[in-house]
């Protein structure tokens, strides 16, 4: 049989562009990065009546994303998306989500759907306006699964009441048994069975009548159809047992898998609730989320970050360990940056908000790691997609194991049922189903604790398999704590005056000599005017109005494209500083106006990341820059990467990460996200590095590494290589277990009382080696 085909959409974006002229590049540039995209099938764009048309797998990709990036390079897409995710009840683990995702990716408005039935937890991404999260969850009821309020309002009690109940049931067996035994009437034990029955069911039946109620046959009914049966037979209390082991191994998934959540949980706990907002110099206390760009706040010794936001007073160290799994507290101060969730220590800080709440840097933390454990892992795709035909094997199976024997008239019916519903039992795929999920679920938040975000099961997959890594060199390979180290102003301008334009363009830049630049302005006391129509031109710099001129800043390329020259005084400046190993751009509006060199620091532990990387099998690493080659050359060989290329544009980078993929199968790409949108989609795997490096990395990468550190990639692929070892003995041990219990039956050597242990036992081993994942790295 066929595996049934994977949903694809179709959505048609009409586009508008910030600047006419430089529209086609900016397409162009945006269609390199969607083509690369994993789950896109077909990108056609149409200039003229400014169209973008997707074909796409919707569990895979969202547009909101896609939409952030484009807005950066002066593409705006008119329609919004949302993404928002709620819990699910009467699902469990142990049933199939397919179904779901199928009908919701029927609504017009919905462009994105995964469900993972690991977390219970399903994520939509749809149309701001033409839908909502509300309507969503009613469709989702009509549909006849229930959505459950979030995790955080369920009271202990609640969390341990299925714990409790699968007690009670197997205390009512015990007392029914031993009622047997004191030789009591005969009616006093078969009551404490029906107790124990009662006690037992109580979760599973709700589950299997949501499920037959959808048509689909799961778990909970074959095991509930056994007890049935068992009582029928008059094998009362191996039906109690079955009911009792089955109860309390779902209870002890739950509560552990509960712990897989924890990370977000902490995180979200990170979330500050107020703030003190500085107005005509009086200190309000108001709700974080009711901070607006622009407001100025006051940060106290011992507090928590509110808000995104840059330093304008004040000095401090804050602790960031709860974001980027990094210890050692960071210096700040004024003109720095800091981030929501951050501790502050010692000093007071004046604070200018620079992000709404619902999009700082930790709220968008939270989402992801959410979204991360709602992904899907391709193993685990690939149980979930052969899930039903499994379980349509085994009831067919079942049902030939009456049959047959009965037909040839081998042995009485009531033996023959009974073998009959313990292979039922033996054959449910419960522990295949589990042994994924629960490893990439604790891989994940494992990750997430030393700020280590996978954005999926996927990626901790693909992690673990890379052959090749590409690395950008710039915030990379180096520090990225760039220095201007020359201001070389034209005939006609003073220094600072260059230094002021500059600054002020680079001001919404994300790359970082941009924040070099500022640096270095506010060293000469300069305050920076606020640009307009800022643009990032990827790989060649960028251009912004400032002071009501036209202002561009990037290299020679740039220069070239907009038909200006360097004067010869400068020019003769520039192959000085280059061959010095400075990375230079050139400043112009109508004429350039000067030259700003920039030194980095090569990252010290760079190559004993590189060696490290070859000892986990990597067997090729490649440094690709858009810088000039001289100093390309330096840093390579400092670093030791096997293969370098400089002067590359971003489609330059896409072309040689497609070479390397032939040459290499899997490839990674460590970049800064920005400017290196393409390269990072176009690679398997893309990873950007620093959680204060850029905000589009969090979402065009598929490995974010919070803190700034370069081993954090080691450790990740080091996880990702124990999760991957972790899901195939998992995957082995099941069907191992499953086929010797299948057999067992089959051939009468195993009774229900053994098939349920065995079954069940597999179960809870298999999630026990899992959560072993959440420890040690
Ligand atoms: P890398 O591979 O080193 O990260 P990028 O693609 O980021 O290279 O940038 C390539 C070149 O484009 C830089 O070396 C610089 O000359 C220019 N450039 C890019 N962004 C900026 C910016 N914000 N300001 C000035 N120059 C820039
Ligand atoms: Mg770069």
């Amino acid at each position: 049989m066929p595996p049934p085909k994977l949903p694809t959409k179709h959505i048609r974006l009409p586009l508008q562009f910030r600047e006419r002229e430089n529209a086609d590049r900016a397409l162009d540039y945006l269609m390199r990065t969607l083509e690369a995209h994993r789950g896109i099938t077909q990108v056609d764009v149409d200039l003229e009546h400014a169209t973008l048309a997707l074909t796409y797998d919707p569990r895979v990709f969202g547009l909101e994303q896609v939409r952030k990036m484009a807005q950066r390079i002066g593409i705006e897409f008119a329609r919004k998306f949302r993404r928002g995710s709620f819990r699910l009840g009467g699902m469990g683990l142990r049933s199939f989500a397919q179904a779901l995702e199928r009908h919701l990716l029927d609504e017009d408005a919905i462009t994105s759907v995964t469900v993972n039935p690991g977390s219970s937890r399903v994520t939509v991404e749809y149309e701001d306006g033409r839908t909502d999260l509300g309507r969503i969850e009613q469709r989702v009821a009509e549909l006849g699964y229930a959505v459950r309020p979030e995790e955080r309002l369920e009271p202990w009690l609640k969390r341990y009441l299925e714990l409790a109940l699968a007690l009670a049931c197997g205390g009512f067996a015990l007392l029914g048994f031993a009622l047997g035994q004191l030789g009591a009437a005969p009616a006093w034990s078969t009551i404490s069975f029906v107790l124990a029955y009662i006690a037992g069911a109580w979760e599973a039946a709700p589950e299997s009548y949501h499920s037959l109620r959808r048509g689909t046959v799961d778990i909970h009914t074959l095991m509930l159809a056994a007890a049935a049966g068992a009582a029928g037979l008059g094998h009362w209390g191996e039906g109690s047992t079955l009911l009792f082991l089955f109860a309390l191994s779902g209870a002890l998934e739950q509560l552990a898998l509960q712990r897989t959540s924890r990370a977000l949980s902490d995180l979200v706990a990170l979330k500050p609730s107020d703030a003190w907002r500085v107005e005509n110099g009086e200190e309000l206390a108001v709700l974080a989320e009711t901070l607006q760009i622009g407001d100025r706040i006051r940060i106290k010794p011992g507090e928590r970050v509110p808000a995104d936001g840059q330093i304008v007073e004040g000095h401090s160290a804050l602790d960031l360990s709860a974001l980027t799994g990094e210890s050692t507290p960071v210096e700040v101060v004024p003109g720095g940056e800091v981030f929501a969730g951050a501790l502050n220590h010692h000093g007071a800080l004046l604070v200018r908000v620079t992000k709404q709440a619902s999009d700082n840097t930790l709220a968008r933390i939270i989402e992801l790691v959410q979204q991360a454990q709602a992904g899907r892992a391709p193993t685990q795709r690939i149980i979930d997609r052969f899930g039903s035909v499994y379980a349509a094997t085994v009831l067919s199976l079942t049902l030939l194991a009456v049959l047959v024997p009965w037909l040839l008239g081998l042995g009485d019916l009531r033996a023959i049922v009974y073998r009959a519903m313990t292979l039922l039992v033996v054959a449910s795929p419960c522990a295949l189903v589990i042994s994924t999920p629960a490893s990439i679920l604790s891989a994940i938040a494992n990750g997430a604790r030393r700020g280590i975000l996978f954005k999926g099961g996927v990626y901790l997959e693909t992690a673990a398999t890379v052959r090749a890594i590409a690395f950008d060199k710039t915030g990379t390979l180096t520090r990225g704590r760039i220095r201007v180290t020359d201001v070389v102003p034209a005939e006609g301008i003073e220094r600072d005056e260059l230094l002021r334009l500059t600054g002020g363009a680079e001001r919404n830049s994300e790359h970082p000599m941009a924040r070099a630049v500022a640096e270095a302005a506010k060293r000469r006391g300069l305050e920076l005017p606020e640009p307009q129509d800022f643009m990032a031109l990827p790989g060649r710099g960028l251009r912004a109005r400032v002071d009501g001129r036209a202002v561009l800043v990037g290299n020679q390329l740039l220069l070239r494209e907009h038909g200006r020259t360097l004067p010869a005084a400068l020019e003769q400046r520039h192959r000085e500083l280059t061959s010095a190993g400075n990375s230079v751009v050139a400043v112009a509006d109508d004429r350039v106006l000067g030259l700003i060199a920039f030194a980095d620091e090569i990252r010290p532990e760079a190559r004993a990341v590189l060696q490290a990387l070859r000892e986990l099998g990597v067997e090729h690493t490649v440094m690709l820059t858009g810088d000039q080659p001289e100093i390309a050359r330096a840093v390579a060989e400092q670093v030791g990467v096997d293969e370098w290329h400089a002067g590359l544009l971003p489609e330059h980078k896409v072309e040689r990460l497609r070479e390397l993929r032939q040459r290499f199968g899997r490839v990674g790409m460590v970049g800064d996200g920005v400017n290196d949108a393409p390269a990072l989609t176009a690679s398997d795997l893309g990873v950007a590095m620093g959680v204060a490096g850029a905000d589009v990395s969090l979402e065009t990468a598929d490995l974010v590494l919070m803190s700034d550190h370069l081993e954090q990639l080691v450790t990740a692929l080091r996880l990702s290589r124990r999760a991957r070892r972790t899901v195939i003995q998992n995957l082995a041990l099941s069907v191992a277990i499953i086929s010797v219990l299948i057999a067992g039956a089959l051939l009468g050597a195993v009774n229900l009382p053994l098939g349920v242990v065995g079954h069940e036992g597999n179960t809870l081993l298999v999630v026990a080696n899992g959560l072993r994942l959440l420890r040690g790295d």
